[in-house]
């Protein structure tokens, strides 16, 4: 049985709250007392930002871990969340595959990286991947154990699931036979929206258990959080999202019990 769980945040889309989720789910889980890494594999840094990591402070990053210069722990950063780090990123990232595309072992760099005594350190692993299909979600998706896909509800919904699931498929028949679907979290819901409803309920019907009951609002709070450097979570615990983000901690936590016990 693994030590630890490393679940990797992918959606090809940009904004659907794959970085928001990675933040206060992984808050959420060390919340509860589980020792969480964040590594933060966009080159925008979103993440790093929101964690209250500035630019300036970043010395080393996730480019330097899948590189092979450094070790996790060496470039792993605290956080204001006890029992959260985090892997910052730097603009370095954005030439890793460039520099790397030749190589043979290039989407096994993060898996490499992640198998040290190190990393078991951490129970879960959370990777914030950038908005496309390209060398970093690639070596995401071969170093996890599992994929956690944020959704927005919005009409091309389905399209892009169906197009990430099949990203999912061509992952497994290559580099990672493994790689499970931790789960589907719907975001930005909006009860008054009626297209929101149909695509729920769409989401549902297509991947039944696979999708959280948890629905995350649409929460003013929730996007407010990154320009204070802290996740929601700690920017307003009683707000409605802060509120769906520990419902699906704990979720996620319920799923985990079962799986190992099965
Ligand atoms: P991604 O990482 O997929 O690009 P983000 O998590 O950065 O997406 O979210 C995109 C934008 O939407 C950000 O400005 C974020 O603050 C905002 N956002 C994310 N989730 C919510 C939410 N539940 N309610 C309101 N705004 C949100
Ligand atoms: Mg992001």
């Amino acid at each position: 049985m693994d030590k630890n769980r490393i679940i990797t945040i992918a959606n090809q889309k940009g904004g659907v709250g794959k970085t928001t989720t990675a933040i206060n789910l992984a808050t959420a889980l060390a919340a509860i007392g589980e020792r969480v890494l964040i590594v933060d594999l966009d080159p925008q840094g979103n993440a790093s930002t929101g964690l209250g990591i500035d630019r300036k402070s970043r010395k080393l990053s996730s480019y330097d871990v899948l590189m092979g210069y450094n070790t996790i722990n060496e470039v792993a950063m605290e956080t204001a969340v006890p029992n959260l780090s985090i892997v910052p990123s730097t603009m370095d990232l954005l030439g890793f595959e460039m520099e790397i595309s030749q190589s043979s072992d290039r989407a096994f760099r993060l898996r490499r990286a992640l198998s040290t005594p190190e990393a078991t350190g951490y129970s879960y692993i959370l990777l914030d991947c950038p908005p496309s299909f390209n060398l970093l979600t690639m070596n995401a998706m071969a170093g996890a154990h599992s994929v956690l896909v944020p959704l927005q509800c919005e009409f091309f919904a389905l399209e892009g699931l169906s197009q990430l699931l099949d990203t999912v498929d061509q992952v497994r028949r290559t580099v990672n036979p493994l790689l499970d679907i931790q789960g589907i979290v719907l975001t930005m819901f909006d009860a008054r929206n009626n297209l929101a409803q149909q695509v729920v309920s769409d989401v549902r019907t297509y991947l039944g258990e696979k999708v959280y009951h948890t629905l995350i609002p649409r929460n003013v709070r929730v996007s407010e959080a990154p320009s204070y450097g802290k996740p929601a979570i700690l920017y307003d615990l009683k707000c409605a999202g802060s509120q769906a983000y520990l419902q699906l901690a704990s979720e996620v936590i319920q799923r985990e019990r079962r799986r190992k016990a099965a």
